[in-house]
């Protein structure tokens, strides 16, 4: 039975001072933002931020200087990203672009369609979003049904996509849709395009959330053309481009901060002396979160190294989610009936939120279920 490999991994040198440089934008630029502002900050969209931080070159930051990226290493765009969550910054606008969708046109794309996204995505200021889930296609991905039908010069989509992360607020979907007719292998035939979301043809309708949050929405596709230009790769590698790019997407600090802004609060709250159960009780979250650290550490040094280490990624997720899902419950449970009303006090402020969008963190990017499922098959258990 095969293993899994997470190897310690040393950072770079020069790391404590980007570190202190980052933290002093950070306490500049977010003053004194309330838990509840802070908590699930990857979540929250703020252009005006990400163009701050594209300036000083935290976005694209491993991205060759030809595309507007900085040529800096994984292990430095780490510290930037886990300092960004640990304080709770709205990274929302830029994250998904820097963490998957410049890395895939990158690794992709046509040298036009890298001069033409990238340096926008590196500056902060082009923002995009992930047109995978379908209503008849969340964890089944293969079952997409969004078509692209070649005409002259180009494709016309129809179909619909759903829970996309920020469409209302993006220039850029990469979308997976059906360029071939589904055969023996469903994961035939799916291809990758670039779509320009401000198109006659394209609708967008956002999704509250139960917490009053419409932070995704369901896009519709009514025959839009799009130019050949617009394909990623070519046609039929859909498939393998998605899932090439899902260790990226699984093993980031997202995957386990989300809740932190609630543990900061709880700190807060305690006090340099908690009494034993509450003490207890905070060992253990510190522990499970360094843990949770060195793991998903070690699976970003991998990908550094150029490996794809699908099962590690997944177990970061797994095990990242489980842990900011139940940090409110325990925080809830420890503190129960000592709180006051939410409106007096910004620990059950965050606490409320927390709990209202929590059950989402282990859907988002693939279930709980899906995840074990690929763990297995990498353990040769299935
Ligand atoms: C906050 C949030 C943001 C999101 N953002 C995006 C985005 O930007 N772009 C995008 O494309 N999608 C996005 N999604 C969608 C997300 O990827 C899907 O919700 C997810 O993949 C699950 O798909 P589904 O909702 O269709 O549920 P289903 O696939 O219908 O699953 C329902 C339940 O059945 C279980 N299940 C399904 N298949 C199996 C199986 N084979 N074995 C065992 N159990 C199974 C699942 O684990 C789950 O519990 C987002 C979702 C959330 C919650």
């Amino acid at each position: 039975m095969q293993g899994f490999r997470f190897d310690s991994v040393e950072l770079p040198l020069g790391v404590p001072e980007l570190r202190a440089e980052l933290r002093r934008f950070l306490v500049r630029e977010l003053g004194a933002l309330p838990a509840r502002e802070r908590a699930n900050s990857w979540a929250r969209f703020d252009a005006e931020f990400s163009r701050k931080l594209g300036a000083r070159g935290w976005v694209g930051m491993v991205w060759p200087n030809r595309y507007g990226g900085h040529e800096r290493s994984a292990l430095e765009r780490y510290v930037v990203i886990e300092e960004l969550l640990a304080a709770g910054a709205p990274v929302g606008a830029h994250w998904i672009s820097d963490r998957q969708i410049g890395p895939g046109i990158l690794r992709y794309g046509s040298e036009s369609q890298r001069r033409r996204w990238l340096p926008g995505m590196a500056a902060g200021e082009v923002h995009a979003c992930i047109g995978m889930s379908e209503p008849g296609a969340g964890s089944d991905l293969a079952a997409v049904r969004t078509r692209a039908t070649r005409v002259d010069g180009g494709w016309r989509i129809r179909g619909q996509k759903i829970w996309t992360t920020h469409a209302q607020r993006c220039q850029l979907m990469v979308a997976l849709v059906r360029t071939r007719e589904p055969e023996a292998d469903r994961r035939a035939g799916l291809s990758q395009f670039l779509i320009e979301l401000d198109h006659p043809a394209i609708r967008i309708r956002p999704i509250v959330d139960l917490a009053g949050e419409d932070h995704f929405a369901e896009v519709f596709f009514d025959d839009a053309f799009v130019s050949d230009e617009a394909l990623l790769g070519p046609e039929g590698d859909g498939w393998r481009q998605v899932t090439s790019e899902l260790s990226l997407e699984r093993s980031g600090p997202e995957r386990y901060l989300s809740s932190f802004a609630l543990f900061v609060e709880l700190l807060r709250h305690a006090g340099p002396l908690p009494d034993a159960p509450l003490a207890a009780a905070i060992g253990r979250m510190t522990a499970q979160l360094w843990t949770l650290r060195q793991m998903s550490l070690s699976v970003a040094g991998q990908l550094s190294q150029g490996l794809d280490p699908v099962v590690e990624a997944a177990v970061v997720k797994d095990l990242g989610n489980a842990f900011e899902q139940e940090l409110p419950r325990v925080i809830q449970a420890l503190l129960g009936d000592e709180l006051g009303p939410a409106d007096e006090h910004e620990l059950v402020r965050a606490l409320a939120y927390l709990l209202q969008v929590a059950p989402s963190f282990s859907l988002r990017g693939g279930t709980r279920e899906i995840l074990r499922g690929i763990v297995a098959r990498g353990l040769g258990l299935r």
